[in-house]
């Protein structure tokens, strides 16, 4: 398993500043260690959206003796270091950010006396030249717009001709001198789009949102990312990995590469006879959709004319341009040498997994995610992304902002929420995925703080999960599987009614938020989600098994490769087909296959397939609650029948999942506020088919004489465990 880290390393204490990370000293080495990483995420190098040359010294550059005597290095070094102890090192290529900081020069030699925190000197406004502080210091602006223009090129040992030899040419044929400028992603008015998560409210430096449509800042990503692998990263996450989506919210991306791609998308429509006849009277040589947006008086994206084509032509962008980069990190990587197991691995931010990183998940070594809101109850959340990876390692990285991470961080300080911390991390294992252990972890751009988590807490859960790694995996074994049909929802999850809600009742605690959505009335339908959470938060172990595919009268052609094989519903007893009207032939041709082998299948609401004895359909009600009283009334015996592990009491209270089939690992939700401690079951019964004897891994050490390190099973599967407490992993061993 890989057991990761959250690497930012930020201050304790002070801003989390992207894009630069605080430099790396041997001690947090030591840490790393002891918390049983193998790899480690948002880690090294993020200073490239400052200039190259910047990150050229965060890579490379010397360290002054005073540092060096508490052990601080470059971050080739720190690489080098993590590498002997056997962690690997992702590189963290912030994408969609283009930064200007706030620098004081000396006025008199012209060095750097401050970067970036630079605040309440003179008139506090950078590039107004006035001198201020003891005189002699002048105000001014560093960032991509001056590594450009050369403006300040004194200041690092490289500047823009040791990258680009002949100039940046930008798309128009034009010589770039404000790269800044350029690569910005704009609004329909024009206005470049901030990258506001990041940008700290009390202080003046800048990051506007970077368009990769625009091969500009293609070229300039992969001078990153060949430095990244230059210093010797074993990877590299492409984060914000859905630019210039990203901008969309604000009015975005109508850069001028946007506007020439998607005139090129919309003739290719055209000739390819898929364009609506509505269409056809456009002059697609001239089109411009910005000049439409403004002229028709839009509120883009609002209820625009040609949203569905221009987000359909942004979908093809971002998987053509993400795979486009993960091939050059891999052709770089062989050119340099490294090949077969030592290639440079390819990762990227996919978020909350949303259905636009589907199509290209299949480039990825690893899927590296940030949930939309970090809470400590979403089984449904995590058996979806583990379905969406695809048996690929999951880690997850936890979320400042919607959700429980900055309570939890005050507990924490104040000496509480152990057990909430332990459960955040126990929860992603549970179901076959990893959270990365916060390091200086990311807390948005508002508070003034960094995620340090107590360490003996997370060196003794670390080292419970590294001594039990066997009994771990990312496949469960399950019997039973919901299917996530890719084409039969990305639209409509495009497009769904999002309050991105979280219901917080103090009076409960903040154990029970939950994402409000999925179950509120008055949202979208999305039987999906809607189901698959029912079954959840109901203690079912399930897979969900994702299937790309496009239908073949699919409206803008194939995007996301049909992706089933002869073996991928190997091993389900029922499968669940959640309102999918988009299955393929192929997928339904299967499904049939396993239905005339004895498989029950049910299919719910409008989801393609003939009658057949062993498969059933529920149709979808006029509630989200009644459908979901519909669907159980099928599924609940059904389920019984097939079902390898249950927990037969305390059912909402418990976790329960299966790895590889046979080891149970079962989470105990149940938090008491007032003692600040999950509240051990006395008594947990469960069911286990195929078993006959059980050894206990409790999380906690509990006395032996107390309670039994093995458990006989009854002859109908039924067994009990004394004393459940947060986390305990079930190996049959008989
Ligand atoms: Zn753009």
């Amino acid at each position: 398993m890989e057991r990761s880290i959250y690497f930012d390393g930020w201050t304790k204490n002070v801003h989390c500043y992207h894009p630069s990370l605080p430099m790396r000293h041997i001690g947090m080495v030591d840490d790393l260690e002891k918390y049983k990483a193998t790899m480690l995420v948002w880690a090294a190098m993020g200073g490239g959206s400052i200039s190259l040359p910047y990150l050229e010294q965060e890579a490379f550059g010397d360290v002054p003796p005073r540092l060096r005597f508490y052990g601080y290095m470059n971050d080739a070094e720190f690489i080098r270091e993590c590498k002997k102890r056997g962690i690997k090192v992702y590189g963290i290529v912030f994408e969609v950010q283009g930064w200007e900081f706030p620098i004081l020069l000396d006025g008199n030699t012209n060095s750097l006396r401050a970067f970036n925190m630079v605040e309440g000197e003179g008139d506090g406004t950078p590039n107004s030249g006035i001198p201020i502080g003891d005189g002699t210091e002048v105000a001014d602006w560093y960032g991509l717009r001056e590594f450009s223009s050369g403006k300040h090129d004194h200041l690092f040992p490289t500047t823009l001709k040791d990258y680009y030899p002949n100039g940046i040419i930008n798309s128009d044929g034009e010589a770039v001198t404000d790269l800044w400028e350029e690569t910005a992603a704009r609004t329909y008015r024009g206005a470049a789009v901030h990258a506001g998560w990041v940008e700290c409210p009390d202080n003046a430096h800048q990051a506007y949102q970077t368009c990769r449509n625009n091969p500009v800042w293609r070229d300039y990503l992969k001078q990153i990312i060949k430095l990244m692998i230059d210093a010797g990263v074993d990877g590299i996450q492409l984060d914000e990995a859905e630019l210039p989506i990203t901008s969309l919210k604000a009015g975005g991306c109508f850069c001028k590469d946007c506007r020439k791609q998607f005139r090129a998308f919309l003739q290719g429509e055209k000739a390819a006879g898929r364009l609506h006849a509505q269409w056809h009277s456009l002059d697609l040589d001239t089109f411009d959709y910005k000049q439409f947006v403004v002229d028709g008086g839009y509120d883009f994206p609002n209820d625009t004319p040609l949203f569905r084509e221009y987000y359909e032509f942004q979908l093809r962008a971002i998987k053509k341009y993400f795979t486009e980069l993960a091939d050059y990190i891999r052709a770089y990587s062989r050119e340099v040498g490294r090949d077969g197991g030592d290639i440079v691995q390819v990762s990227g931010n996919f978020f909350n997994c949303m259905p636009c990183y589907f199509p290209f998940s299949d480039t990825v070594d690893c899927v590296i995610t940030e949930m939309e809101s970090t809470l400590f109850r979403q089984p449904h959340w995590y058996r979806y992304i583990n379905g969406f990876a695809g048996g690929k390692p999951v880690l997850v990285a936890e979320n400042p902002y919607g959700g429980v991470i900055p309570e939890l961080l005050e507990m924490l300080d104040a000496g509480k929420g152990y057990d909430l911390y332990r459960l955040m991390l126990a929860e992603a294992a549970v179901y076959g995925c990893n959270m990365s252990v916060p390091y200086g972890g990311w807390m948005g751009s508002v508070i003034k703080d960094a995620f340090y988590p107590p360490r003996a807490l997370t060196e003794h859960f670390q080292t419970f999960l590294a001594n039990h790694e066997k009994l771990f995996s990312s496949k469960s074994g399950a019997k039973t599987a919901i299917v996530y049909s890719w084409p039969s929802y990305y639209w409509r999850e495009a497009t769904k009614s999002n309050t991105g809600n979280v219901n917080r009742n103090p009076a409960e605690g903040m154990l029970f938020y939950h994402p409000t959505d999925l179950t509120d009335e008055s949202t979208t339908r999305l039987p999906f989600w809607e189901i698959l959470k029912d079954m959840a938060d109901g203690g079912v172990v399930c897979d969900v098994v994702a299937l790309g595919g496009d239908i073949p009268d699919a409206p803008f052609g194939t995007l996301c490769e049909d992706n089933l094989t002869a073996h991928t519903f190997d091993g389900y007893d029922l499968i669940i087909i959640p309102d999918c009207p988009a299955m393929t032939p192929a997928q339904v041709a299967e499904l049939h296959k396993r239905a005339d082998a004895g498989v029950k299948i049910i299919l719910v609401g409008d989801t393609p397939g003939d009658n057949h004895a062993n498969i059933l359909r529920v149709a979808t009600q006029s509630t989200k609650a009644q459908s979901l009283v519909a669907f159980n009334e099928i599924f609940r015996g059904l389920y019984a029948d097939v079902a390898t592990a249950q927990v037969l009491t305390h059912a909402d209270r418990v976790g329960i999942h299966t790895h590889d089939g046979k080891n149970i690992w079962l989470l105990n939700y149940h938090y008491d506020a007032q003692a600040d401690a999950i509240t051990p079951i006395p008594a947990l019964e469960l069911r286990m088919k195929n078993a006959a004897k059980i050894k206990v891994h409790r999380l906690d050490k509990l006395n032996p004489y107390v309670v039994p390190e093995i458990i006989d099973v009854a002859a109908d599967g039924h067994f009990t465990l004394p004393q459940a407490g947060l986390l305990t992993i079930l190996e049959i061993i008989q």
